[in-house]
């Protein structure tokens, strides 16, 4: 066992605060890892205030980690003190079911264990994030990072932009094809980037007109204000895939009618109430599609990382310290953040 600090939520109500605990002893499959930056997602503030009735305390939150490895099991053969790595959404799955055979742990039908509030396997203890100095992972679910400089900006990829990766991956966005994206914040931001890199043209969703510099400057070729009713009709029927990252409720037609015959919307947001019901004429006249997606597996989380590695993204982040997390909470809920704000584990120490 390794005496670990970190922050944690101790109810719905109150800010986090200091907390104390300790992590596994490393076994032969494991990896320890120094934590250097932790990226702060929506999730993590669902979770710290039982927003999704399942939170487990105390919580520690953080699934967006980048840090440095500092022992190793004997049984470890892909990492070495003194690397680099990255833990994402989940550090465990059954390993058996038919989506973790297929590398889609994050389908995992037993369940996988989330970085945080998940039950490890065999045991039924909360799993602590990601706010923290330490955190031991067995290195199958260990990423490896050949990024090699402002690795802060690193850190929201392994939730943010594996999330929308995935999609843009599944519903094959290439070059040639008009997709666009829905909302710029922490999630849109990284499609915009990820989808211009794999050679898509990038329209950009916002009901802000304030946001279109800052989307041109991402990588979209063009912005669309979706409160503008003959913006959007000017684009009708020309989609080939659309990435709704938008997680308050809102008319899904709106977006359904531009997508070509064949296309799909896939969300990727989170409401907590529902989207108003899509008119079904609009999915029968053209087949069109809408689905779901969630975060990615371990191998294509990977293959997310060397992408953007090769292609030079990184998210655009506000670095903050420990101690402000609350504030960060608060602002993130105002949207005041561009466009992920990352925790410099170094102040930890300080806190
Ligand atoms: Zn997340
Ligand atoms: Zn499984």
């Amino acid at each position: 066992m390794s005496k670990a600090i970190g922050y944690a939520a101790f109810d719905p109500n109150t800010p986090l605060a200091p907390y104390s605990f300790s992590r596994r002893a490393v076994g032969a499959n494991d990896v320890q890892i120094d934590i250097l930056y932790c990226g702060v997602c929506h999730s993590d503030l669902h979770t710290a205030r039982n927003e999704w009735n399942n939170t487990l305390y105390p919580s520690v939150p953080g699934h967006e980690i980048i840090g440095r490895v500092s022992a190793v099991g004997s049984a470890v053969s892909r990492f070495k003190v003194g690397d680099v790595a990255g833990v994402g959404c989940l550090v465990d799955s059954c390993r058996n079911c038919p989506s973790c055979s297929e590398g889609l742990e994050q389908y995992c039908e037993n369940g996988f264990v989330g970085t945080y509030n998940g039950p490890a396997f065999g045991g039924g203890e909360n799993t602590l994030g990601g706010y923290s100095d330490i955190i031991v992972v067995d290195e199958k679910y260990v990423l490896r990072i050949s990024h090699t400089d402002n690795l802060a900006a690193v850190a929201p990829l392994l939730c943010a932009g594996i999330t929308t990766y995935s999609p843009l991956r599944q519903w094959k966005v290439g070059p040639g094809q008009k997709v666009g994206v829905v909302g710029l914040g922490g999630l849109g931001h990284m499609a915009v980037k990820i989808a211009n890199a794999m050679g898509a043209k990038v329209v950009l969703f916002t009901t802000s007109p304030d946001k279109k510099e800052d989307a041109l400057r991402l990588g979209a070729s063009q912005v669309v204000v979706s409160k503008n009713k003959d913006e959007m009709a000017a684009h009708a029927n020309s989609f080939d895939f659309i990435l709704n990252t938008v997680a308050a409720p809102h008319d899904l037609d709106a977006f359904l009618n531009l997508l070509k015959r064949d296309a799909t919307m896939t969300l990727v947001g989170a409401p907590a109430s529902p989207h108003p019901s899509p008119s079904v004429f609009g999915l029968i006249f053209k087949r069109r599609r809408i689905a779901g997606s969630l975060i990615g597996g371990i191998a294509e989380t990977q293959e997310m990382l060397d992408f953007c590695a090769e292609h030079g993204i990184v998210s655009d982040i506000e670095m903050i310290s420990m101690q402000d997390i609350n504030e960060a909470y608060e602002r993130m809920l105002k949207s005041d953040v561009k466009y992920r704000f990352v925790i410099d584990m170094a102040t930890l120490k300080a806190a």
